[in-house]
């Protein structure tokens, strides 16, 4: 596979940075994953044949535009450029359906705590679907068992919260490695006040008596998925609210679901211990996957705008 940095393409294992680079030291890469899909549609003509394309490329790049602006950190290029970036890894490496990753980055070796570079640099990286999920199909989303971490996410005041930067998940990194030490597959993160926040690595919703809810923007990263699945339910007129949700009504959900790039939508089985509802996915989380994954391979003209083919 190729990289792609700041208009080059170079072999992957090429792509490194100084340990003493601001990035690496310091944690401040800025960077987005989104998916690749192989998704029918796009020329007249050519419907059913799926093409590569890319899911929300255009709210990508503009989260990563909101990364960089609350890192402070001065980009070589424009959010244009940075499409056509993408476009291009995605065609050099022949990619059929996979993920693209891309940071912004200091890559020069410095010891001060403001960088001194004037300009961050920028890499992209593709990965298929084998070697990104060991499958030759889409990412696993099979049921997970979640506890209610211990590491609490921080809040505005304490975080640049709607910036996707490297230093930041090391809080994800631990409240995850809790959750697998207390024999769950994965956490929920609750903010200062009790409420819930979201997963380490994506949104997180819930069900009860038919209502569809997610937890406010305060204490969580603007996920597009998070999007796209709210512009789904309220299409299907399903109710819905953001809210503040209280960390015990978690564990009383009738179904719940994380939601992330790539993974798309992951069925969460049970909360520390208590299984939620009866079977899983529940009818509800079931039926959004089911409309998010038509959106994904172009089966439904309503979403084609999120796709753009490579
Ligand atoms: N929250 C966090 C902290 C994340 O890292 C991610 C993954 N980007 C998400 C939520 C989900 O965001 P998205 O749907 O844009 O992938």
């Amino acid at each position: 596979m190729k990289a792609w940095i700041d208009g080059e393409l170079v072999p992957q294992e090429e792509a490194t940075v100084p340990i003493l680079s601001h990035s690496f030291s310091r944690g401040s890469a800025i960077f987005e994953v989104m998916d690749v899909v192989a998704a029918a549609g796009g020329e007249a003509g050519n419907r059913g044949t799926p093409r590569p394309a890319l899911f929300r490329i255009d709210a990508h790049v503009e989260r990563f535009f909101r990364s960089a602006e609350l890192l402070h950190m001065p980009l070589p290029l424009d959010r244009e450029d940075l499409a056509q970036a993408v476009k291009e890894t995605v065609r050099a490496n022949a990619l059929a359906a996979g993920a693209v990753k891309f940071y912004g980055y200091y890559a020069g070796p410095e010891l001060g705590l403001i960088p001194a570079e004037p300009r961050a640099r920028v890499a992209v990286f593709c990965f298929d679907l084998e070697g990104t999920f060991g499958t030759a199909g889409a990412a696993p989303a099979d049921p997970v068992t979640v506890g209610i971490s211990t590491v609490r996410k921080p809040g505005p005041g304490a975080a640049a919260v709607q910036a996707k930067v490297a230093g930041q998940y090391v809080n994800a990194f631990l409240a995850r490695w809790e959750a697998v030490q207390n024999g769950y597959d994965d956490a929920i993160m609750i903010d200062p006040a009790g409420c819930v926040a979201e997963g380490p690595l994506s949104n997180v919703f819930f069900v009860k008596d038919g209502l569809v809810r997610t937890p406010t923007l305060k204490h969580a990263l603007a996920g597009i998925t998070r999007d796209s699945v709210i512009e789904i339910v309220r299409d299907s007129r399903v109710p819905f609210e953001e809210a503040d949700i209280p960390a015990e009504e978690a564990t009383s959900a009738d179904e719940a679901f994380y939601t992330g790039s790539v993974v798309r939508i992951r069925p969460i089985r049970a909360v520390n211990g208590r299984s939620l509802g009866g079977v899983c996915p529940g009818p509800i989380t079931s039926s959004i996957r089911k409309a998010l994954d038509g959106a994904h391979e172009g089966r439904d003209p309503r979403y084609r705008r999120w796709l753009t083919y490579v």
